[in-house]
């Protein structure tokens, strides 16, 4: 990460919370010429530093409720305060910078390149542009996408992925306590959607945010949420808990149908990557003779290595058969990894697509933790069965 001269902009160390606590208070919104008021007396805190998730049936007031926290909505009636601030007592300055907003598909402006998209709250906020061009090289970085390649390019030579990675990006930017998002993953195909919610959680966990994310996935709202309100019509709390709780203390019918019957393959979801133990494997770097590393490997009764590159990255994961016929170890395109806060569900899906029966598991800044394997994951998967 870039090292930075700006107080403001350090974000503290791993695990610690910068995020600000939201509390609305009988928050009402009444569209003009609506009957029934989309958002019907909503009380709710959401803790600093936590991933709350917002759930329920379409049109049940989700988006509308998120937007009244940064006033793209007027509320009709009721408080919302940050940090115990009524935000009808914060500029919009203040508020910009503030809260960060990310919308489906990054909604990035065409005609701007990836580091004016990115830098669009910094720059009304008025930052010179060296410190500009350090955050927009910082957040690149931390979303995982190189600086130097992406920050020139236009919104359409970028992929789906990518154009959401930049939307994060830019909903950090001037780094906010809080972050809004509505739906954010939503228009990208699976496995994109799988890193970008690993991504948001590694960000997470390095930043303590409070980040507030409307889904209509509970899947993906069992995965990312510290929390999870569940609402029904007219924005009416069905539940609001952990997911653990969610999906072993339904409130109630309504809430026990959404998130569907406790199955197995929800428990999946719950459990992550980094609770089973990973198995250490032998490593190579990129650049060192193979005949060292087959000997290595030999020697530790292996049949593949994970290739790392010069940051600890892994780049590949060949079997020592492919490296026959070379004298030095390249990066290979075949690898198959989950990051370590990945849950089991996703892992099993990425497993499943490798010839290897396992996965390489990366953790904080794509570092190499360990490999993963279908033993593993039935242990583990015994061991919470044995604990119920
Ligand atoms: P969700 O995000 O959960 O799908 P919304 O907050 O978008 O729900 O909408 C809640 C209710 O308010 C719906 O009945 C919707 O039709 C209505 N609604 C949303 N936006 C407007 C608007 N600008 N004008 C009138 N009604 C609206
Ligand atoms: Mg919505």
């Amino acid at each position: 990460m870039t090292t930075t001269d700006h107080p403001e902009q350090t974000s503290g160390s791993t695990g610690s919370v910068s995020g600000a606590e939201i509390v609305l208070s009988d928050v009402v919104k009444r569209y003009p010429g609506q009957k029934v008021a989309a958002v019907d007396g909503l009380s709710l805190t959401i803790p600093a530093g936590e991933i709350v998730m917002f759930v329920g049936p379409s049109g049940c007031g989700k988006t509308t409720s998120l937007k009244m926290i940064n006033r793209l909505i007027e509320p009709t009636s009721g408080t919302i305060t940050i940090d115990g601030v009524d935000i009808r007592k914060q500029s919009e300055n203040e508020l910009r910078r503030r809260i960060g907003y990310v919308i489906q598909g990054g909604s990035l402006f065409p005609h701007m390149t990836v580091e004016r998209n990115i830098a669009v709250v910094p720059r009304l906020l008025g930052w010179d542009s060296g410190r500009i061009h350090d955050r927009v090289t910082e957040l690149l970085d931390l979303v995982g996408l190189d600086p130097d390649r992406y920050r020139g390019r236009y919104p359409k030579e970028l992929s789906g992925g990518q154009q959401q990675r930049v939307g994060v990006a830019r909903g950090l930017a001037a780094d906010p306590p809080v972050i809004l998002m509505d739906e954010p993953f939503g228009a990208v195909d699976p496995i994109t959607r799988q890193r970008l919610q690993d991504e948001l959680l590694s960000i997470q966990r390095e930043l303590g945010k409070t980040i507030v994310c409307v889904t209509h996935d509970i899947d993906e709202a069992i995965k990312l949420g510290d929390r999870i309100l569940i609402l029904r019509e007219g924005a009416q709390v069905a539940q609001y808990d952990t997911p653990e709780t969610v999906l072993s203390a339904p409130a109630d019918d309504f809430v026990a149908d959404f998130v569907g019957a406790g199955s197995s393959l929800k428990a999946l979801t719950l459990a992550r990557v980094g609770e089973v133990e990973l198995r250490q494997t032998v490593t190579a770097r990129v650049g060192e003779p193979v005949e060292e590393v087959k000997r290595r490997a030999e020697a530790a009764g292996e049949n593949c290595v994970v290739v790392l590159d010069e940051r600890g990255r892994p780049v590949g994961w060949p079997f020592l058969r492919q490296l026959r016929g070379t004298t030095i170890v390249r990066p290979d395109g075949d690898l198959v990894d989950v990051d370590v806060r990945a849950t089991l569900n996703d892992a099993l899906d990425t497993m499943l697509s490798s010839s290897h029966g396992g996965a390489v598991v990366t953790g904080d800044r794509d570092q190499f933790v360990g490999v993963i394997d279908f033993a593993a994951v039935t242990d583990h998967v015994r061991a919470l069965e044995a604990e119920r």
